[in-house]
């Protein structure tokens, strides 16, 4: 472990005071650092954001990144694993940015495996854009565009992952601190598709603190690697009832991931193709 501050820029931070994303910044960070003393130096990482009160995050390390579109972490991210396979790219995302606009990117970047790590800040809500529902929002929900109450269940993404073939799929919760740490860990050392959904306190509009504190636990994870326990615990919380919550890798496994390389060089070798062709004509 360094002591390395020079990882955080000078930026103002402007997260609300109690914002759970200061614990993902904070475990990143470790992580970075961490990592680092192991081997992998910090230009081999790039951190892609999209946007939401999560995407500051890029703003707030001294490391390569991409500022990119709502709901487009992933094609960015796959861009530059594509362009580079050497890179250990890093998305973060909000629950309206990812599993909303951009879920379409997230079934096919985990059919794929693409070797990614995807760090969801899920506070079930919009937090920049003042408290409207997310699709992980609880049934009767309150907000600016549900005053009455929100009429629809959540999905249950972890399900989903798990039935899109995702490689690695993992919770955290922001007040679980080591536990966080070591789970990002894990699923950026993951060869394929990684995902951590992160249950965010959003201070401000959505503060769930008390009730998740009082439900989620970190659960047992020795079977992780059979499918059947990883269904099973997705689905002890469906992301409404009032069930206890695991936290924890609920499914790990051995895929081959898009091979990077080999797709390189057949991109590369479209290119002499096509200047080739040019030149003779
Ligand atoms: Fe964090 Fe919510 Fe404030 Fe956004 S609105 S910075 S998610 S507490
Ligand atoms: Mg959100």
């Amino acid at each position: 472990m360094t002591s390395d501050d020079a990882l955080v820029t000078s930026a103002q931070n402007t997260w609300c005071p109690g914002c759970g994303n200061f614990a993902i910044q904070h475990a990143i960070k470790f992580v970075i650092q961490e990592l680092e003393t192991e081997g992998i130096p910090r230009d081999h990482m790039v951190l892609v954001s999209g946007i939401g009160c999560h995407a500051k995050i890029a703003d707030y390390f001294q490391i390569n990144s991409f500022y990119s579109l709502h709901g487009r972490t992933i094609p960015v991210a796959t861009g530059i694993k594509m362009a580079n396979p050497d890179l250990k790219v890093i998305c973060f995302a909000g629950d309206g940015d990812l599993y909303a606009e951009g879920l379409d990117h997230l079934i096919h970047a985990a059919k794929r495996n693409i070797d990614i790590t995807v760090i969801c800040h899920n506070n079930r809500v919009y937090g920049l854009t003042t408290g409207q529902y997310t699709p992980t929002s609880p049934y009767g929900y309150r907000g600016k565009s549900t005053p009455a109450g929100l009429h629809e269940y959540p999905i249950n993404i972890i399900e989903l992952l798990l039935g899109a073939g995702a490689t690695f799929v993992s919770r955290g919760y922001t007040r679980h601190l080591p536990h966080l740490k070591r789970i990002f860990k894990e699923a950026i050392l993951h060869q394929g598709f990684a995902h951590v959904d992160v249950l965010q306190i959003c201070a401000t509009y959505f503060n769930l603190t008390t009730w998740y504190d009082e439900r989620v636990y970190e659960t047992n994870e020795s079977n992780s690697t059979l499918f059947e326990f990883a269904c099973r615990t997705a689905n002890l919380w469906n992301y409404n009832d009032d069930s206890k919550i695991p936290i924890g890798i609920f499914f790990q496994t051995k895929k081959p991931s898009l091979p990077e390389k080999k797709i390189r060089k057949e991109v590369d070798r479209a290119h002499l193709i096509r200047t080739i062709l040019e030149r003779s004509i």
